[in-house]
């Protein structure tokens, strides 16, 4: 890394300013109207058999519909358990997450999580069934009209031909396929994504961003994506929150809208890359 690693620019509230309110009211509404998640001064914590670990301390962010929001940060900086608090499996210890202006207090299907292990899907289940099963399980939709969103959802990721076989005769990236359908065809609110594609091979792992941008592209969902990987921040997101080392802490907001798979290599992917390289591990510099 060079030795000058330049100041990054807090990216501002993205709402537009209303031009007729006070700067006060302006304030909050574009923090509170807009925002369709909000993560408020969550620390985490778990009670260990002889301490108190925390996991992360009071993080913010907000996220607007259709934002593609990622968590960068090093392992063990509270990624996975912001995830699981946001998804309603953890509490915060302070702090407070809300989803369109709702407190979260548990589990719901408007937040829908997909993991990095390909072991996600009940392998006696078909990818057709695999897909089905939380639409019908929650009543969301009766039987027929959830085969049909699971087929079209299946043509999405491209594997309609792929419904009636079983998970185990499938490669990790068409499992993982299979967990962003279900995912989404339950149209949740946000989709939660945990280093999902961190156990692929290189070349399929770049083969799934792309896919995941065309998705996106395509149904506009509101994405929140957890990596450790720089490079994979930068391409999936257009936002992205920097975490500080164990316990987890905003260190910083940039936007990386700008970059996409196009931008690889390019001399400002690379100087945007080392930026946050000096912002994640070289705390004198980002400090
Ligand atoms: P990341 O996903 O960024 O790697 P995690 O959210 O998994 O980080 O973990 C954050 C911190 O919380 C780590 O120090 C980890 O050891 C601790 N931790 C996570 N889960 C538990 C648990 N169930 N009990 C105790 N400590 C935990
Ligand atoms: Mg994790």
């Amino acid at each position: 890394m060079g030795a000058a690693v330049p100041t990054l620019k807090i990216a501002e509230a993205r709402p537009a300013p209303v031009p007729w309110l006070t700067p006060k009211a302006r304030a909050l509404a574009s923090t509170t109207a807009a925002a369709l998640l909000q993560v408020d001064g969550v620390s985490l914590e778990y009670a260990t058999h002889d301490r108190i670990v925390r996991a992360t301390h009071r993080v913010s962010f907000d996220m607007h519909r259709a934002d593609r929001f990622v968590l960068l940060g090093p392992s063990g900086c509270g990624k996975s358990s912001l995830l699981k608090a946001i998804g309603g499996f953890i509490t915060p210890r302070e702090g407070e997450i809300r989803l369109d202006g709702a407190v979260v207090r548990e589990p719901g299907p408007d937040r829908m999580v997909v993991f990095q292990e390909f072991d996600q899907l009940p392998p006696w289940k078909t990818v057709l069934a695999n897909v089905m099963f939380p639409l019908t399980a929650s009543r969301r939709l009766p039987k027929a009209e959830a085969k049909d969103r699971a087929m079209e959802t299946l043509a999405k990721v491209g594997l309609a031909d792929f419904a009636q076989a079983y998970p185990h005769t499938l490669s990790g990236g068409m499992k993982q396929r299979v967990a962003i359908a279900r995912a989404l065809a339950m149209q949740p609110k946000v989709l939660l994504m945990d280093e999902p594609f961190a156990a692929l091979d290189a070349l399929t792992r770049r083969r799934m961003q792309e896919e995941l941008l065309a998705l996106w592209e395509d149904v506009k969902f509101t994405l929140l994506f957890v990596t450790h990987s720089i490079e994979e921040a930068l391409v999936v997101g257009n936002r992205i929150g920097v975490l500080s080392p164990h316990p987890g802490r905003v260190r910083a907001e940039l936007n990386a809208d700008q970059f996409g798979l196009h931008s690889l290599g390019s001399a400002e992917f690379q100087a945007q890359a080392q930026r946050i390289h000096g912002l994640l591990f070289d705390d004198e510099a980002a400090a």
